[in-house]
């Protein structure tokens, strides 16, 4: 028996990625298509939107996720502008669902016009699968370019516990928000497999990742927490 499932055009996610957005491009961290955000979603959100039927739609991931097997995300397109989401939710953001055997995964909604996930998507999925493991309540990866630690990158040394250290001492409120500090990796080319493997194995202790030169990683259970 086929029941009807609900527009995910329609979810309130679709509203809190586009306001989270939006304050990212009014704070200057998202110049032109800078920044891309993925959110893995909760079963009752996939059962409610989504049919079981199988997608041949499929996309191979170069990194398996097999952690991560029949999980969905919504994920930022490549080349979208964070202050656009609003204007074409479905063309910008998309859904997908990774294979039973975490080698593909196949669009269950959006990606209109043509559009794919975000070149950052292996750091993402990997940054997910990694932080799963230590927070089963885990759902959001953010990447910005958060000026202020881009420049703080430029003239600190790119270490997590000196990096850490100077961020406490700057604003007490840090060592509350990320008392297990923070991952600093060195300057690597962005959208590269490298760069996803790196992160993750800085995810695996922390929840954010600086990438100097380039931006941060952020991970929460929801989008408040995340930026
Ligand atoms: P995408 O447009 O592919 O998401 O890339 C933006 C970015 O910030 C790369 O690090
Ligand atoms: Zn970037």
């Amino acid at each position: 028996m086929s029941s009807r499932k609900k527009d995910f055009s329609t979810n309130t996610l679709i509203k809190e990625i586009i306001d989270a957005a939006n304050t990212m491009w009014n704070r200057g961290w998202a110049e032109r298509n800078a920044g891309n955000i993925s959110c893995l979603l909760d079963n009752k959100t996939v059962k409610n939107h989504f049919s079981d039927v199988k997608k041949k739609n499929k996309t191979d991931l170069v990194i398996p996720v097999p952690d991560l097997s029949d999980k969905a995300f919504l994920v930022s397109a490549s080349g979208s502008y964070f202050k656009n989401y609003n204007k074409a939710p479905a063309s910008y953001l998309g859904v997908i669902r990774i294979a039973d055997n975490g080698k593909n995964f196949s669009i269950l909604w959006g990606f209109e016009d043509g559009n794919k996930p975000t070149s950052e998507i292996n750091a993402h999925l990997l940054s997910h699968a990694e932080r799963l493991k230590s927070d089963p309540e885990h759902r959001f990866v953010i990447h910005t370019h958060a000026t202020d630690l881009i420049a703080m990158s430029a003239v600190h040394e790119l270490d997590d516990i000196s990096f850490t250290r100077t961020l406490w001492l700057m604003h007490t409120e840090c060592i509350t928000i990320c008392p297990e500090g923070i991952g600093v990796l060195p300057i690597m080319v962005p959208g590269t497999q490298e760069l996803a493997l790196k992160t993750a194995e800085k995810m695996s202790k922390y929840r954010a990742v600086i990438w100097p030169f380039h931006g941060i990683l952020g991970t929460g259970r929801n989008i408040d927490e995340t930026i």
